[in-house]
């Protein structure tokens, strides 16, 4: 499906909100959508070895945010670099901004290139829920495609679909970190929140499962965004 314009979109939830996926999902429906998610740049720049991903990898094992300074100029490099710095671009964030400083920065960057963001959309699902799920989640660390072993198994058990290579346990879900990531983001997001509330592009879609999430956050992007006949 081809959108009528340009979306440039923000996805924001807990850790384990089922971010991924929702992204997933959207690129299947929307093949002009591009996305980009933090964490999986920062995974991939790990597994590389490079200074940055030697600098994120102690935040992350220990559940806590990378600094601001590094994030906003990695993904802004990576916007640059995608040629994505332009109004007609269409593409969607997974990740980034996380606290209030990036998403200031973001938008001094995106601003000059007529490049802002048009819709944020949290996603809203009981972090109980959350909890119970984190131990079954496993990933495909290349493409960042996210497996949970009880509501969306690999067809292969520990295989990933696509590629058929083993899938593997992040090191920042276990019980204690996770609870930690949690409380992290329950602390930036309400300023977050408020930040794309006042610009007037928040929106919120909740529910407990990825299949109850993604026909409203559909719906919604078509509604705003509207299709090509
Ligand atoms: P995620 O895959 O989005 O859950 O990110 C995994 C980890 O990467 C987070 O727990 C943070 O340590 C780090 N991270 C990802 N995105 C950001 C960001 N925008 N700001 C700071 N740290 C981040």
């Amino acid at each position: 499906m081809t959108l009528a314009r340009p979306i440039r979109l923000l996805l924001l939830g807990a850790p384990g909100s089922g971010k991924g996926t929702q992204t997933s999902r959207l690129l299947n429906q929307f093949p002009s959508i591009r996305a980009i998610s933090s964490g999986d740049v920062l995974r991939t720049q790990i597994a590389a070895g490079t200074p940055v991903g030697k600098e994120a990898s102690t935040y992350i094992k220990n559940g806590q945010l990378v600094p601001d300074s590094t994030m906003v100029g990695l993904i802004t490099s990576q916007l640059s670099q995608k040629g994505w710095l332009n109004q007609s671009s269409t593409w969607l964030l997974d990740g980034f901004p996380r606290t209030v400083n990036q998403a200031k920065s973001l938008r001094g960057v995106l601003s000059k290139s007529k490049a802002n963001l048009n819709l944020v959309v949290e996603l809203d699902v009981d972090q109980r829920i959350i909890l119970d799920r984190i131990e079954a989640r496993w990933v495909h660390v290349p493409s960042g495609r996210v497996y949970n072993l009880d509501y969306n198994p690999p067809k292969v058990p520990f295989k990933d679909d696509v590629t058929g290579e083993p899938l593997s346990k992040r090191e920042d879900d276990t019980a204690e970190v996770f609870q930690r990531r949690l409380d992290k983001y329950n602390q930036e997001i309400g300023p977050l929140k408020s930040f794309y509330a006042d610009i007037g592009i928040l929106s919120t879609v909740s529910g407990n499962t990825s299949d109850i999430i993604y026909p409203k956050l559909s719906k919604l992007i078509l509604d705003k965004f509207g299709t090509t006949a």
